[in-house]
């Protein structure tokens, strides 16, 4: 009998999760030899989720749910049911419905038959914006070109069943500033692709706006490749070059034949094209140096309040507080 664990990241999906669980189970109840469990995180939700998920909980023994102390955004509350789930493999989903549970028994079947890391593949991106298509086609050739080592899956999200030992690889890699599309990548093993269609959100709202997927590009690629940086050193040894050519022409201008060149407009346009790559090269190196910033303090990825009901303190391990006044069900 199999153990799968599937993982549910909530930030304000009051509307959704009394949907989510029975769409679900109605799929995943018809596949043999299987058991299957559901670890929520509430992702310091604003609305009533928590509350729901305390009612699921009660309703159902196979739900659990661990309820993060803040809001830390979806990659840190998809560790956080990574770290929480025991199965021999897991299942990410969003909570929404738009990861359609109809996928999950062929993802199952494609676990059995020896991948590790099944991924549901978006054929179509029409729910969304030309311009958000075409960001994200610019981010996936950039980061093509750029990351030398293994290649970012086109068109992939956080969708996926999981083998354990993917599950463990993930779990050493402790940074902070997670870009789990391209960890899931960076870990290997045996891949498969499902085409799937992405469903409009059963309800509720997203919270990816365009600056959070801005954020999201410039993450994953200061954390996937340092080519930027190199990209920046081939500039300026092309404007050096250039430079010192301009030098010579203009001395042997001035000493052949007197002539004092084009002056401000010549200035002005290499002053501003100097100032802005330099400011650009600055701009890059910020980045870098912001995630060892971020990484040299060592925080941990997420803070749990509670479990199941049951409040939760860290002493060197996380475990179940002795004092369970508040909250406890
Ligand atoms: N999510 C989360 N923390 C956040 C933002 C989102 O756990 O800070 C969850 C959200 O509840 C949902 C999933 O991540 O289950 C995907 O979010 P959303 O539907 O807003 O994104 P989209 O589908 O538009 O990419
Ligand atoms: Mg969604």
């Amino acid at each position: 009998m199999d153990k799968i664990t599937i993982i549910v990241p909530c930030y304000n999906e009051e509307e959704v999760i009394e949907m989510f669980y029975p769409a679900v189970q109605s799929h995943v109840k018809n596949i043999p030899n299987c058991t299957f469990n559901y670890v929520f995180v509430n992702d310091g939700s604003r609305d009533s989720t928590i509350d729901k998920l305390r009612e699921l909980a009660e309703k159902y023994d196979d739900v659990t749910y661990i309820s993060l102390s803040r809001n830390f955004g979806k990659e840190s509350a998809m560790m956080a049911g990574i770290d929480y789930s025991e199965g021999d493999a897991v299942i990410i989903m969003d909570a929404d419905l738009q990861h359609p549970p109809e996928v999950i028994a062929d993802m199952v079947k494609y676990w059995r038959e020896g991948y590790d890391d099944i991924c549901g593949k978006r054929v179509d991106r029409a729910g969304e914006t030309w311009l958000k298509r075409n960001l994200a086609n610019l981010f996936y050739a950039i980061m093509k070109k750029f990351s030398t080592s293994y290649e970012m899956q086109r068109d992939v999200g956080d969708f996926r069943l999981l083998d354990r030992r993917c599950i463990e690889a993930l779990k050493l890699m402790r940074e902070n500033q997670r870009f789990t599309k391209g960890l899931f990548t960076w870990v290997g093993y045996h891949k498969k692709e499902i085409p799937f269609e992405v469903k409009p959100r059963a309800a509720g709202s997203t919270t990816w706006n365009y600056f959070a997927l801005f954020n999201l590009a410039m993450k994953g690629m200061t954390s996937f490749t340092t080519l930027p940086l190199r990209l920046m050193t081939f500039l300026g040894i092309a404007v050096s070059c250039g430079a010192i050519a301009y030098m010579v022409f203009v001395l042997i201008m001035a000493l052949l034949y007197g002539d004092p060149v084009a002056g401000y407009p010549t200035l002005m346009t290499v002053m501003l094209f100097l100032g802005g790559t330099q400011l650009l090269a600055l701009g890059i190196i910020g980045e870098y140096v912001g995630q060892i910033f971020y990484e040299s303090k060592r925080r941990p990825i997420y803070l749990v309040d509670e479990i199941n009901g049951q409040r939760m303190i860290y002493e060197g391990v996380l475990r179940p507080m002795e004092r369970n006044t508040k909250n406890s069900k």
